[in-house]
């Protein structure tokens, strides 16, 4: 095994047709690289190739020439399309060599069951010379590790391991983790959300913060308006990360402000009720088409909402929300805003302390839509018009947000 110290570049390579075709999505790559980050070893490369020699042999070769580490996820099963070991015989120049204990390996389980090993299996006890396994405990097939030789003397590590996730995992954790040669370097990676601004502006707002090669580097994605902040701190100890991710997490909050609502796992609605909690308050709910019951479906889903949620509508037309709302006299639907009428009533109806709408509708094309978002509170009222645009799939959950968010401002105020 390996006695070189560092690996500066990993990639990985998931190998199935189903998975270049699009009927299967790679999972592994994703948990594979959220693992090598855990250890220190950075990842450049997803590449996912489907069941085809010359393909997986092409690939394998560019990968070895450009990482210290390649972890290669399927193709390992005893079928005519799992390619993965002949692949990287080939592109290694080397032979396939039938690797004796792993074959009695699986013949004993064959027999353990009362069953003749298939012929075909033999396959799977067949490794690159050179090689060494990495067993199974979960199946049959098992993994590899096969180092190849790259320019000025340096070595690539080739690791390759079943698709199936349930044996991928205890084998990587189990069998590979422990064999790589520390990263040499700790990745800590934090996160931040804001809501209320786009992508764009907030990081004219950022400035400076979300520069390449910045240390720690910060990354933005956005998913449904939720704007999220990704800090990547490298360093030598957990310490040393950690420091420099709260020096960039303040200056984000800084620069920010109250744009910024939590940090990992945290969401709106999990803000919302702890704030309510702490205050010992309460809300009642209105929603319509824009938001479809997902403010109320969100903040359901959180724990200890018992005490903060008394109930509310989701209607589809206005009307059938202000009769459902016995407790006050119909209000006039030519009032400009019923979406505070509407926050108002539910608010008296559930005796709750804060009442929130979401009131409008969407048009017949269901990508546009109009409507008013109102927040009353025991001596406060806020309104706000709100414009649905785009996918209403997205655009549901961006009217939710809305609504949560501007609660959230407002009990922050108050
Ligand atoms: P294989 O090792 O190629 O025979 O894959 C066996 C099974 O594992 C496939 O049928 C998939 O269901 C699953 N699988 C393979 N590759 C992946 C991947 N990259 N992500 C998630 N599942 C996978
Ligand atoms: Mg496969």
């Amino acid at each position: 095994m390996s006695t070189q110290p560092r690996v500066d570049r990993a990639e990985i390579i998931a190998v199935g047709t189903e998975l270049t075709d699009g009927s299967k999505l790679d999972t592994n790559s994703q948990w594979l690289s959220v693992e090598l980050a855990g250890v220190g070893i950075p990842v450049l490369f997803h590449t996912a190739v489907a069941d085809e020699l010359e393909a997986m042999v092409k690939l394998f070769r560019a990968a070895a020439a450009r990482s210290d580490l390649v972890i290669v996820s399927g193709g390992l099963g005893p079928t005519l399309d799992d390619l993965t070991r002949q692949a990287l015989a080939d592109a290694a120049g080397v032979p396939l060599v039938r690797h004796e204990p792993s074959l009695a390996g699986i013949r004993e389980l064959f027999e353990s069951r009362g069953r003749v090993m298939p012929e075909r299996k033999i396959v799977k006890a067949m490794i690159q010379e050179g090689a060494i396994t990495i067993p199974n405990a979960r199946g049959t097939a098992p993994g590899v590790w096969f180092e190849v030789g790259r320019d000025k003397g340096r070595l690539c590590r080739f690791v390759a391991v079943p698709g199936v996730p349930s044996e991928l995992k205890p084998m990587f954790r189990d069998a590979v983790l422990p064999r790589l040669p520390a990263g040499g370097r700790v990745i800590r990676q934090s996160r931040i959300h804001a809501f209320g601004a786009g992508e764009s502006a907030i990081e004219e707002k950022l400035g400076d913060v979300t520069a390449r090669g910045r240390q720690p580097e910060v990354g933005i994605t956005a998913h449904e308006a939720t704007i999220t902040l990704r800090i990547t701190a490298v360093g030598t100890t957990a310490e040393e990360c950690n420091r420099q991710a709260e020096e960039t997490r303040a200056l984000i909050r800084e620069r920010l402000g109250d744009l910024v609502f939590g940090e990992e796992d945290e969401e709106l609605q999990d803000v919302v009720v702890r704030r309510l909690r702490d205050r010992g308050e309460t809300l009642a709910i209105v929603e319509t088409p824009l938001s479809g019951g997902r403010m109320t479906e969100w903040l359901t889903a959180v724990p200890g909402i018992d005490d903060v949620f008394r109930g509310g509508l989701t209607a589809v037309s206005l009307d059938i929300g202000i009769a459902r709302s016995q407790s006050v006299a119909a209000p006039h639907l030519e009032e400009n805003s019923p979406a505070r009428l509407l926050a108002e009533a539910y608010r008296t109806a559930f005796k709750a302390t804060w009442g929130l709408a979401i009131v409008g509708s969407r048009a017949m094309d269901g990508q546009t839509g109009i409507g008013t978002i109102a927040v009353v509170g025991p001596d406060c009222v806020t309104t706000i018009p709100y414009r649905s645009f785009g996918d209403p799939a997205i655009d549901r959950s961006r009217a939710a947000k809305t609504g949560l968010d501007l609660l959230r401002r407002r009990l922050d105020r108050a």
